[in-house]
């Protein structure tokens, strides 16, 4: 989401006759944040920090994304080298500010606008229904808005004709989209994306295990298009801590997505969310979550220790009981076990042919993408190949982070 907001913020500005540069060339930073964990909201004060040492009477300092909501106008009164706080979304009145304070009319000409790359990200939903005990977007986000489907297709269907291969549907909670005009949900919004001439790839982030729809398994598993890959937070393996999260679901749920999606797509790549130390998570319960990822052999667990996030349920109404050093036990636990069952995991793609969609190229200079499970490959031999380029690949390599092979004859 937070890339999705940037692209739209760094394509007005490219539309308007700005450059991207260094830092220190730059004339204007805006810094877009995220405050979903402590530690990132963290890094944003250390960043502003930092930026005090750039910062001259010419150079403008810009703050947007989801700290705006939670701390507004405090900000200023923190970092009195910052200029400008812009609400996510709100970038006109910044972007005239802007306009007033640097004339750039004699400067360099305007660039193209628009700055398609291979994947493109469209938003479909703002903001979250839900009300999970542990989490601040809702706060800072707002309640749901959902994008019509048909402005969703147009703007598909443009960045592919500028060139995007790939389209990545982005919600908090992407499950729950509906059509505002009564055109269904997800599984209608993808079968309308994925008709689109000349896309080759349809991505779609991130699921919830409460709202996906079973018929959405189908049309993925129907499509040469849509990727074959789920990102499904499971948050915790055990059912109690699941209902202390107030996440909708039981275990036995989220086993049978899974159950249903590997039935209908063997390979698909599998990603999930866990935290870990949530307040009340005995061992036991820690157990719980292990022995479900050891069960469900996902293919990558993003996991995080619990952090009070001000103003939120858990936060206000929960005691925060799991001490430091135990959450951080459980998490390079979990760490271990999850990076073990990847490993073990990607060797089922030695020897394979995989349909890689070319991204860039990696220091080396080789070119490197994503299959259409989800994991990253470099292309050996790849001389002419370039990005946007979809090869098959004979994989050689397989360890847990990526896939590397020779083009398929
Ligand atoms: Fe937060 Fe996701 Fe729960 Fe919404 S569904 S409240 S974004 S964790």
């Amino acid at each position: 989401m937070n890339s999705a907001d940037s692209e739209s913020l760094a394509r007005r500005l490219l539309a308007a006759g700005y450059v991207e540069d260094t830092l220190d060339r730059a004339d204007v930073a805006i810094l877009n944040t995220c405050v979903v964990r402590q530690a990132s909201e963290d890094r944003v004060y250390s960043k502003l920090h930092e930026l005090k040492e750039w910062k001259t009477p010419q150079r403008t300092i810009a703050v947007t994304g989801c700290i705006v909501a939670k701390e507004g106008d405090q900000l200023k009164r923190r970092f009195p080298h910052l200029d400008a706080v812009v609400p996510i979304g709100d970038y006109e009145p910044f972007l005239g500010d802007l306009e007033a304070r640097f004339d750039y009319s004699n400067g360099e000409a305007m660039p193209q606008a628009g700055r398609t790359g291979v994947s493109h990200f469209v938003r479909v939903i703002q903001g979250c229904d839900h009300n999970c005990t542990f989490c601040i977007v809702p706060r800072v986000r707002g309640r749901e808005k959902h994008v019509p489907l048909a402005q969703v297709v147009a703007e598909c269907r443009h960045a592919v004709d500028e060139g995007a291969r790939e389209i990545v549907l982005l919600g908090q909670n992407v499950d729950d989209y509906h059509d505002p005009d009564g055109g269904g949900g997800l599984a209608a919004l993808v079968r309308a994306v994925q008709g689109i001439p000349g896309l080759r790839r349809l991505r779609f982030m991130t699921s919830h295990p409460q709202d996906l729809e079973m018929e959405l398994l189908e049309v993925m598993a129907g499509s040469d298009v849509v990727c074959r890959e789920l990102q499904l937070p499971v948050q915790s393996g055990d059912d109690t801590i699941l209902k202390r999260m107030a996440r909708g679901y039981q275990t036995r749920h989220y086993r049978a997505i899974v159950e249903r999606a590997r039935a209908l797509m063997p390979d698909i790549g599998l990603v999930t969310d866990v935290i870990v130390g949530f307040p009340g998570e005995s061992e036991d319960a820690f157990m719980n979550t292990r022995a479900l990822v050891e069960e469900l052999e996902f293919d990558v667990v993003h996991i995080a220790m619990y952090s009070p996030r001000p103003g939120t349920f858990a936060a206000t109404r929960m005691q925060d009981d799991v001490p430091h050093e135990e959450k951080l036990r459980r998490l390079n636990d979990l760490l271990a076990l999850s990076r073990e069952i990847a490993r073990r995991k990607t060797q089922r793609w030695i020897g394979r042919e995989v349909e890689v969609l070319v991204e860039g190229r990696d220091e080396l200079q080789r070119p490197y993408g994503r299959i259409r499970q989800g994991k990253r490959a470099i292309v050996l031999k790849g001389g002419d190949i370039a990005p946007g380029d979809v090869v098959n690949i004979r994989v050689m390599q397989a360890t847990a982070g990526q896939l590397t092979g020779l083009p398929a004859a």
